[in-house]
């Protein structure tokens, strides 16, 4: 069984709780340095950390000294997980790369870079050979891999399916957004509670791009991305935990029936599942069939918030189809699936 010393970058806030929640009895990777501000830098983690997870904090990371986000603090790890804030992900990460330590990042400033895979293990595993075309050292041990933004996870999670099937022409979302999506303390209560807000900066524009890059396709050293063009709304609802969207999707060659359409979910199979990757969901895509599910508040934690829940799959009058997607935002969406991401490079040996 592979054994890593990892660090966490941004451990103190809503994805880096996330981490270290999800880390706490992971069979491969070990929290031993938490990264954060100069404001936390210099306390104990449980003193930094405003908690707010359900479960406990876990008792050995309570115990660490937060450390400021500089490489020569995480001498020894194998490799980082980072739940960085944007404004300062940029240079920290590249320092880190460029320290000849990984880094598995959340954070959106490198994820449109061209040689920087934008990883979902189910959906584009091949994408992670961009790591030896990466320049941060000149011996390539230092390298930055993403994951997508977490509207972006469940759209490519169910993309996959139809495009497989039917190829992906053009889509229309709509995006559900959780308060956690926004971080801690997040959005003002006097803004949401009883409410929706219309709009959330910089989301729409990510929502459009990202997904083509994850369907793209790995040429000799970038990625074509896919042609399909997405058209975004992002808005703020007061629920916790999970993105709700909704899609209307053309496709290149509908299908002929809407038994086909559901098949295309029903028969697709996950090209990682026989690598028994410890985070890997057994059902990553879930068809519902009944009309009321899925829901944030019942579905988001199911398979231990790594499934994608598809739902209401309907015949189109204006697209060919219509379905609403949810995944959890914090997990599926961003620690969980960088944890699978360091997974599948752990198991293609990309981390050693
Ligand atoms: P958050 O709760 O605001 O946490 C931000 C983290 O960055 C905190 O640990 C903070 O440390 C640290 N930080 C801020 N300024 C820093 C600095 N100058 N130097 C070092 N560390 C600094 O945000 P979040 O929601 O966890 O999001 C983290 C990242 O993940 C963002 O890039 C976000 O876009 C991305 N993401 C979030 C979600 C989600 O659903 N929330 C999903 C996907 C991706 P202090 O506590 O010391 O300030």
């Amino acid at each position: 069984m592979p054994s890593f010393k990892i660090g966490v970058l941004g451990a103190t806030g809503a994805v880096g709780q996330k981490f270290i929640r999800l880390l706490e009895n992971h069979p491969w990777f070990t929290a031993k340095v938490l990264g954060a501000s100069e404001r936390s830098a210099g306390k104990k983690y449980k003193k930094a950390v405003h908690w707010i997870e359900k479960t406990e904090l876990p008792a050995e990371a309570a115990e660490l000294d937060v450390q400021e986000c500089d490489p020569k603090n995480f001498e020894g790890v194998d490799f980082v997980f980072s739940g960085l804030d944007s404004s300062v992900a940029e240079g920290i990460e590249k320092d880190f790369a460029q320290a000849s330590i990984p880094v598995i990042s959340n954070a959106k400033n490198y994820r449109m870079h061209d040689q920087v895979p934008l990883l979902v293990p189910e959906i584009n595993p091949d994408h992670a050979a961009l790591i030896n075309k990466q320049t941060f050292t000149d011996d390539g041990s230092g390298w930055i891999v993403t994951n997508p933004n977490c509207v972006s996870v469940p759209l490519s999670m169910s993309l996959r399916p139809l495009h497989d099937a039917f190829g992906i022409d053009s889509l229309v979302v709509t995006s559900m957004q959780s308060v956690s999506g926004a971080g801690y303390p997040g959005v003002p209560s006097m803004d949401i509670v009883a409410n929706v807000v219309p709009h959330i900066g910089g989301e729409e524009s990510k929502v459009e791009t990202e997904a083509t890059k994850v369907l793209g396709t790995i040429t000799d050293d970038s990625i074509t991305f896919n042609d399909f063009t997405i058209q975004a709304t992002a808005v703020r609802v007061p629920t916790i935990e999970g993105h709700l969207l909704s899609v209307s999707v053309k496709l290149k060659n509908p299908p002929s029936s809407m038994e086909d359409a559901e098949q295309a979910f029903t028969d697709w199979d996950n090209p990682i599942a026989d690598l028994d990757l410890p985070s890997s969901p057994d059902n990553p895509v879930k068809l519902y069939k009944e009309d009321r599910y899925p829901q944030p508040r019942l579905h988001a934690d199911r398979e231990g918030g790594m499934q994608t829940a598809v739902g209401r799959l309907h015949k189109g009058t204006v697209m060919d189809l219509g379905y609403v997607t949810m995944a959890h935002n914090t997990i599926r969406g961003a620690a969980g699936g960088a944890i699978l991401n360091a997974e599948l490079l752990a198991a293609k040996e990309y981390l050693n």
